[in-house]
Formats: structure tokens, sequence, C-alpha cells
């Protein structure tokens, strides 16, 4: 079964999931997968109002739409992904995410998209599976650079030495923001497993960094190219 949010699942008429690797688009979602926008993502901070299946959206990587029928996804592989749904369920968002996006300030962008138009308040918000406080070792300069732009506790920010927990960066930004509620769904892409092999230890996320470590001691060793999980929502009626 592929991840899912609890706050997200009480909402009616939506469909929402995050992929793993054996799911890389939840088994739910594959029938909507032609509706998906076409989109480059670039860790940027551009979001995209989609009004058409399969809209050529260039390169973006948050999307938003009141439209049914159309599949919103975010491929990632350690990045945060994370969905957006109005609390009656008549309009959905979705944002990839990772320190870029969080430090230039891609949520938001999306909260001030909605608040043209609506309120946050009126809308909750699930973070996906990414790379968390665990693994995700980075440089002290970059720990530097969030402790300096945000005004958040150290410990939130970094809960070990040069580990940057990124969800609960990005859950600390939309709470300020504004959203009514915010959840968490899966676990870290980086490390969880789903049992052993014969090969080895099975993963149960694509992640970025643990092929990167694995290709730098293996040159033969596949990229993750075409096997990033996504993460969607839409509107079904
Ligand atoms: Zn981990």
């Amino acid at each position: 079964m592929s991840d899912s949010s609890v706050l997200l699942s009480h909402i009616p008429g939506i469909l929402h999931g995050f992929g793993d690797k054996e799911s890389l688009l939840p088994a739910h979602l594959k029938a909507f997968e032609a509706t998906r926008p076409e989109k480059k993502q670039v860790h940027g901070t551009r979001i995209v109002d989609v009004t058409q299946p399969g809209q050529d959206c260039g390169e973006a990587d948050g999307f938003i739409t009141s439209v049914p029928g159309i599949l919103l996804a975010v491929f990632t592989a350690d990045c945060l992904p994370v969905i957006f749904c109005r609390k009656d369920g008549k309009e959905v968002a979705a944002v990839h995410a990772g320190w870029r996006g969080l430090i230039d300030g891609i949520l938001e962008e999306m909260a001030q998209l909605i608040n043209q138009s609506g309120d946050t308040r009126d809308w909750v918000v699930a973070i996906g599976p990414a790379a968390q406080s665990c693994c995700y070792e980075v440089s002290q300069e970059l720990v530097d650079t969030f402790m300096q732009q945000l005004d958040f506790p150290p410990a939130l920010i970094s809960p070990r030495h040069r580990h940057l927990d990124l969800a609960a960066i990005a859950e600390a930004k939309l709470q300020a923001l504004g959203f009514a509620g915010i959840d968490h769904a899966g676990s870290c892409t980086i490390c969880t497993t789903a049992g052993s092999t014969t090969e080895g230890t099975a993963f149960k996320y694509t992640s970025f960094r643990r092929n990167s470590h694995q290709r730098a001691k293996d040159p033969s060793h596949p990229g993750i190219s075409g096997r990033n999980q996504q993460s969607g929502i839409m509107i079904l009626r």
C-alpha cells in the first residue's frame, strides 16, 4: 500500500497518494496519469494554475487547480512532496520542494497564490516521504544559510550536527503561513527498508542520495532516471 495522509483521507471527492519504489505512482491514481500536466521540475518556485488536462506547464515545481479530473503530481527522490487541499475538496495543489525550493520560498509562493482568491486557513497540507534528519547530511554552510534566513529554533532546523530536517522546516513555514492543518505521510526515503531479498536489503523508496552513494562505489549501478516516485492529488468530481 502506498502512503497516504490521514488529514486528506477525510476530505470528500478527492484522490491522493504518495508513491514508492513498488508503485512509483500510487495504483489508484494510475488511471488518471494521462491528465497530468507536462512539466520539467527545476527546484524553482514557479507555480502554474492548471486548467486543462495534459497542460504544458514548462519549467515548474508547483501546480494548483480547481478543475476536476486533472491529476497534479510531482516527482521526488529525497525532496519533499507537499500536497495541498482546500477543506471542501474544491481546490487542490502540489509542490516539489527540496532545500533550494524551501529557501527560495515556494511554500510562501503557494500561500500567496491561495490568498489571492481564498485563504490558507481553509486549506490543509500533507508532507510526504523525503530524506529525513536521520540521513540528510549537508554542508555546514547550508545549515548556516538556513539558520540565518529562518527565524526557527536551531534544533528544529538541524536536530543533528550538519543534518537538516526539511519536513520540520516545511511544517513550521506552513504553520506560519496560516494553513489549518498539516500532517506527514511516509518515512525517510534514504533508510526506510521494505524487507530483504537475496540481493540484500530492499528499500521502500527511490532515493537520489542513496543511489549516488551506490554509484560512487559501483559506477555500473543504474541511476534513478525514470524511477522517481510520484505524489499526486486530484478532484474527482
Ligand atoms: Zn533516514
